[in-house]
């Protein structure tokens, strides 16, 4: 006895010379781009979560829709700063505004605090690929911290000293999709990913950070199977089946 899931996903494989993701926490008094979650204390070496790989895509559909002229939310859901200045560019709405009566293409897509997205994005988790302790358990990347200081004005005087973890090299974003897409949602979606490349990710983008190279993207469909084998093992498998012409339809639509 088992249990399946028949799905579609999106597979995409690229890389970054050098990338600031997320959105720059501080933690322990360091600025942190990624997000450690792993300690590295004992056999196991340390884990990162890349952020901000969900706010990539928002920011390149809206790129998408707007060459096409086509309303959809904003990724903000204010209308106006408090001194009353308008926020929002023509051709987009609050985020969520548009639901549940006119509910736009990235909305259906993406959700907002009114509903589910339909786009499972699988954590992207990564590890060193160069050092002393290795993890598993992630894609190997390069991760290093570049140390830099703040210098007071007109002077070259430290006033702060920061630690900027940067990453190199390439990963492998999943996006699963909870629902069927038409063609012209599947088409969106795929446009907005064919557009990162475009757009800057994570900090720093003026200084030359966050280039994105797309290497392949895959629509894919998989049957995942999971059983209780001899002992309570579980016996976990996985086939998937490239849709190259659903892909191509889908492109073609948008
Ligand atoms: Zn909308």
């Amino acid at each position: 006895m088992n249990v399946s899931r028949k799905f579609k996903r999106i597979k995409i494989e690229m890389r970054t010379p050098i990338a600031k993701p997320g959105n720059g926490q501080i933690s322990n008094g360091k600025i942190n781009n990624l997000l450690l979650i792993g300690n590295g204390t004992g056999k196991e070496g340390k884990r990162y979560l890349v952020k901000g790989l969900r706010g990539l895509l928002n920011h390149s559909m809206m790129t998408i829709a707007e060459q096409k002229g086509i309303e959809i939310c904003h990724s903000s859901n204010k209308v106006e700063t408090q001194s009353g200045e308008n926020l929002l560019p023509a051709n987009f709405h609050p985020n969520g505004a548009c639901y549940p009566e006119n509910e736009c293409i990235r909305h259906w897509l993406m959700g907002s605090i009114n509903k589910r997205s339909v786009l499972r994005f699988k954590p992207v988790v990564i590890v060193s690929e160069n050092g002393k302790r290795k993890a598993t358990g992630g894609q190997k990347m390069h991760i290093a911290t570049e140390n830099r200081n703040s210098l007071m004005k007109d002077t070259m005087k430290a006033i702060q000293d920061f630690g900027d973890r940067y990453i190199a090299g390439k990963f492998t974003l999943v996006i699963e999709l909870l629902r069927e897409l038409s063609q012209e949602e599947l088409g969106f979606l795929l446009k907005s990913i064919l557009n990162f490349p475009e757009m800057g990710f994570g900090g720093a983008v003026n200084n030359g950070s966050g280039e994105i190279i797309l290497e392949k993207v895959a629509l894919q469909e998989v049957v995942r199977t999971r059983a209780i084998g001899k002992k309570g093992t579980i016996i976990e498998e996985e086939k998937e089946k490239n849709l190259w012409k659903e892909m191509e339809e889908g492109l073609a639509s948008w």
